[in-house]
């Protein structure tokens, strides 16, 4: 049976949460995080009205820090979530934006973590966005702390929706919706995939 699979990337600066966001989404503990080099990947399945779509999640695993992060990272990602840190004065969206600019997913997320910390933050996001949300890119902004994991899946689904709305857009056959879509009918089984250099 041929399943769709979405690739869903994560990036942000080093040390925002983007691993304990994905742990937190794999229902991983996220005790003893460890930053490590190279990539990590992982998969998960979820079931969308009886069909399976198979989502690719990708973290960066350090490479951020050392400005390593290669473009095929970013390729062909159907989404890719953007974290920043609530509690630091910057985000680097703009950077961060740029980079993933000529990928163009279907979906970019705005993922502002630790939000058990802070709920102030002082930049103006919707300035730093104007650029691609004047051109309309698909831009799904949220708040979450990773150590609230409701927080994080709900981020994650509002994410998912936006992107199968989009790819329903662009291919009308696929995933045959009969009515408005519900959150409610995604049911997620998971698997775990590690390939990473520690
Ligand atoms: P990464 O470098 O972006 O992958 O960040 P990590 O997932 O390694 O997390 C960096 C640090 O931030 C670790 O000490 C985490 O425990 C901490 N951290 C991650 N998410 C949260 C959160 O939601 N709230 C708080 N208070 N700390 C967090
Ligand atoms: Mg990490």
């Amino acid at each position: 049976m041929n399943q769709k699979r979405y690739k869903c990337t994560v990036i942000g600066d080093y040390c925002v949460g983007k691993t304990s966001i994905l742990n937190a989404y794999l229902g991983k503990s996220i005790e003893n995080v460890q930053s490590t080099l190279g990539i990590d990947f992982f998969t998960k399945s979820v079931l969308v009205k009886g069909e399976t779509v198979v989502m690719t999640l990708w973290d960066t695993a350090g490479a951020e820090r050392f400005h390593s992060l290669t473009d095929s990272y970013l390729r062909d990602s159907n989404i890719v979530i953007i974290v920043y840190d609530l509690t630091k004065s910057t985000s680097n969206l703009s950077y961060w934006m740029r980079r993933v600019e000529q990928h163009r997913p279907q979906t970019v997320g705005i993922l502002g973590n630790k939000n058990d910390m802070t709920t102030q933050y002082s930049e103006d996001l919707q300035d730093i966005l104007f650029p691609w949300t004047r051109q309309h890119w698909n831009i799904v902004n949220g708040h979450c702390s990773s150590r609230e994991t409701t927080s994080v899946k709900t981020f994650f689904k509002r994410c998912l929706l936006s992107m199968v709305k989009e790819d329903i857009n662009i291919n009308e056959t696929f995933l045959k919706l009969d009515g408005p879509f519900k959150i409610d009918t995604l049911r997620v089984k998971e698997s775990n995939i590690r390939t990473c250099c520690s």
